[in-house]
This record gives C-alpha cells, structure tokens and sequence, in this order.
C-alpha cells in the first residue's frame, strides 16, 4: 500500500458521474484544463479506477448508482479517497425528494472532503482537491 504521503504528490483522478444532470461533470473537466492547471499539483485524470488515488464523484446517489459506485470504490487500491462534487452529491440536492434517491455519495461510500454548489466553479473543485492534498501531507 502506498503511504497517504506519496499519494499526495500526484494524486490521480477518477471521475464517476452517480447521475448528475451534466453540470458539476462539465465544470468537473474544465478544472482539468490546462486554464486551471491541476498538473502543478501532480493532479491528473486516469481512464483507470485501479489507477485512481481520489475517486471525484458528481450527482446523487440512486439505487442503480449506488451498486456502481460501491463496485468502483471497492475496486480502487488503498489508501482511496473519494470528493463529492456538488449539491447532489453531497445531499441529493434538486433531486434530493425523488422516489429512488439514497440522497448524497456518503451514504454509499467515505467521503473525505465536500465540494458545494450547484454547480461548483472549476476553482472550487480544484480548490476542494488541494485541501485533500494538503491533508494528506501533513497524515504522514
Ligand atoms: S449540483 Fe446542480 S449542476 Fe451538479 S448535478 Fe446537481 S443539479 Fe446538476
């Protein structure tokens, strides 16, 4: 296993939509622009869950999404931390009284760090994976 330390220099990215209407998936892949850079802290979006340090959730939560979502986290490599991006992904949001909704990500899986907003800025979302980072340094 790697030390949360050595995840912290270049923590690679996995993105899971749990059914977002779009929107935080968008400002989700502006942030990986180079406009906003996040290859200045090592962050870097891999096609690969196994690959992944930081599992960047968008959407809430249904029962479809939930067995997915727990599939993807149980198939990351410890040490695995997961962001919930978005209102939705943190309480449901819009969506949160919808028959089928288990409402935010953290009711599947260990969140360790909320971005809010509907939808957040690329800022916000890159500002989000920095304090993750940032805690993860000091952890050693
Ligand atoms: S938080 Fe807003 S933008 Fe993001 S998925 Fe929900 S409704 Fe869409």
């Amino acid at each position: 296993m790697k030390p949360a330390e050595l995840v912290s220099r270049s923590p690679w990215l996995a993105h899971f939509n749990t059914a977002a209407c779009n929107g935080c998936d968008i400002e989700v892949l502006a942030m990986l622009c180079p406009q906003y850079d996040p290859e200045r802290f090592g962050v870097k979006l891999t096609p690969s869950i196994r690959r992944a340090d930081i599992l960047v959730a968008t959407g809430a939560v249904n029962k479809k999404s939930a067995v997915r979502l727990k599939r993807l986290y149980e198939q990351m490599a410890e040490p695995k931390f997961v962001v919930a991006v978005g209102a939705c992904a943190i309480s449901g949001g819009v969506f949160s009284k919808s028959y089928n909704l288990y409402a935010g990500v953290d009711r599947s899986v260990p969140v360790v760090a909320y971005v809010p907003g509907c939808p957040p800025k690329p800022e916000a979302i890159l500002d989000g994976l920095v304090k993750v980072i940032a805690k993860l340094r000091k952890a050693k």
